[in-house]
């Protein structure tokens, strides 16, 4: 088996300890890579390389855009030919059924598209002052920001990284990448794309290995400008925290506990289906997942029941056999999944359909549904990143809202209704970064995407994506160069 190595300053390497770590299949638990296994000295390393190309070649910041965009475009060209490749690769590796893996992959081309195209957009303006000092011209362009690091988790293994690094790499930034230590290996691929594309030595630098080795040293760095992170709202924090030493921008795109709200006038069947989107694509393991489902109490036994039926007929098995649920990422986060409902169950919930473990082989769960689900219930409370849907009812429109405002977090939410005036009124009462009407869980390469409260801060995708990964210089001119005049010389 070869081995899958870190790419810094444009050569592949291995981490100077030599040390290794097997990527497991959660469809059986076998091995299906050996990755190298980084310590601080190869984050280092990496973050010297990235700071070298920025600051000293500067090979990538002075290429002219339509050159860049030219790259970005090969690159996602190259992404599209591989599509098969990349999407057996991530669900593998992630236990994702295939057809979403695909999905992903062309997803992720689209994005460097996207981005390669706003690189031409016009940025900045012009902003003319005439002052006390004479007549000024201010002009404000923007810039990259420098060295950027980029940490991303298991879930979305290509998608993710793609979120970042387009928009970072269509900026102008040099980046040191850090995929999850349990996904790394559609990253590899995405590495040989770019070198094989031209992009400058240096200018993207790969560090595989786990969080507190490598992810840790990106964010205390005082040689990395921004630190842009996806992964749990207790990461985000410390990485925060260690961000604050060389007060590093930092982007926070973290989890959930996204309320999917039902109204008893909407289409029952589309949001029965649209809810089962919201809470088992990806097994669930999807930051905005609508995983807290409020429904209308006349329509919620009716609403509860088609639900549990539609989830016991759901397909379970290997991703790359397509089925509708495929493995979790881990023994780990399946065993995490199954305390949820146990303790769920403690507290008084009523376990509908699932809450096993499926199968003795592989990290198989149920899809499950939990009814009588109460406020105070962790359940309801704390992100489970698996497919359990907890159901509360709600009598009127106020409660609704309040009921999913009832969180921490703040990424996304949805709801269904028949009543376009409703619709809107409660989305706009939802303190979320992402909400769905009539649909739950479609995400648009060109619409802005990120959270408030607990679920960060920053924006994603979008135009809002590329400012990000820019800071705005002003540049002010004399339009009337000389003496000023303005102090008055005096004669000792
Ligand atoms: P995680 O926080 O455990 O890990 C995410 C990444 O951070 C991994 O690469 C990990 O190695 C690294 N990491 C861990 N500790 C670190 C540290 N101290 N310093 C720096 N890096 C560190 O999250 P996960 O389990 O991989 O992913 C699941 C979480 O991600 C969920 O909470 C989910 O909601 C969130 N998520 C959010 C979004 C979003 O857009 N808001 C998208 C996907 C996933």
């Amino acid at each position: 088996m070869s081995i899958g190595l870190n790419h810094i300053a444009g050569r592949w390497q291995p981490a100077a300890s030599g040390a290794t770590r097997e990527v497991i299949d959660p469809a059986d638990g076998s091995a299906i890579g050996l990755v190298t296994d980084s310590a601080a000295e190869d984050a280092q390393a990496a973050i010297a390389a990235a700071r070298h190309a920025f600051d000293i070649d500067g090979s990538w910041r002075r290429t002219a855009g339509p050159k860049r965009a030219a790259l970005l475009l090969r690159v996602a060209d190259a992404i599209a030919a591989r599509t098969e490749e990349l999407a057996v690769l991530d669900s593998r590796d992630n236990g994702k059924p295939l057809r979403e893996a695909r999905a992903d992959i062309e997803d992720a081309a689209a994005c460097f598209r996207f981005y390669a195209g706003l690189i031409g957009m016009p940025q900045g303006g012009v902003h003319e002052v005439t002052d006390a000092f004479g007549p000024m011209q201010s002009i404000s362009m923007h810039e990259p920001i420098g060295v950027c690091a980029l940490i991303t988790p298991w879930n979305y293994p290509l998608l993710m990284a793609t979120w970042k690094l387009a928009p970072a790499l269509a900026a102008g930034n040099c980046v040191v990448f850090k995929p999850s230590e349990l996904t790394p290996l559609s990253a590899i691929v995405l590495f040989e794309i770019l070198e094989q594309c031209g992009l400058p030595p240096g200018t993207a630098n790969l560090v595989l290995g786990t969080g507190l080795a490598v992810g840790a040293v990106l964010a205390g760095s005082e040689d990395v400008d921004m630190i842009v992170f996806t992964g749990s709202t207790r990461t985000g924090q410390a990485i925060a925290r260690a961000a604050a030493g060389n007060l590093k921008k930092v982007g926070l795109e973290l989890g959930g506990k996204s309320p999917n709200v039902i109204f008893a006038d909407a289409d029952l069947e589309g949001a029965v289906e649209w809810a089962m989107v919201g809470v088992f694509f990806n097994q669930g393991e999807v930051c905005s997942a609508g995983a807290r489902i409020l429904v209308e109490a006349s329509i919620k036994d009716r609403f509860v029941a088609r639900l549990a039926e539609r989830a016991r007929a759901m397909t379970i098995g290997r991703g790359l056999g397509d089925p509708d649920i495929g493995a979790l990422v881990s023994e780990a986060q399946l065993q995490r999944v199954l305390g949820f409902v146990e303790r769920a169950a403690g507290e008084g919930a009523r376990v509908v359909c699932g809450g096993r473990r499926h199968g003795d082989v592989g990290f198989f769960m149920q899809p499950t549904v939990l009814d009588d689900c109460t406020p105070a219930m962790e359940i309801v409370r704390e992100e489970v990143f698996g497919p359990v849907a907890s159901i509360q009812a709600f009598s009127t429109e106020d409660e609704a809202i309040a009921m999913a405002n009832d969180t921490p977090y703040g990424l996304a939410g949805g709801v269904f209704t028949s009543d376009g005036a409703r619709a809107l009124r409660v989305v706009r009462a939802l303190r979320a970064g992402v909400t769905w009407i009539n649909c739950y869980n479609p995400t648009f390469t060109e619409a802005p995407w990120g959270g408030c409260k607990r679920s960060g801060y920053g924006r994603e995708l979008g135009a809002n994506g590329l400012l990000e990964y820019q800071h705005v210089k002003q540049v002010n001119t004399n339009l009337r160069p000389g003496p000023l005049g303005w102090y008055e010389e005096r004669r000792p």
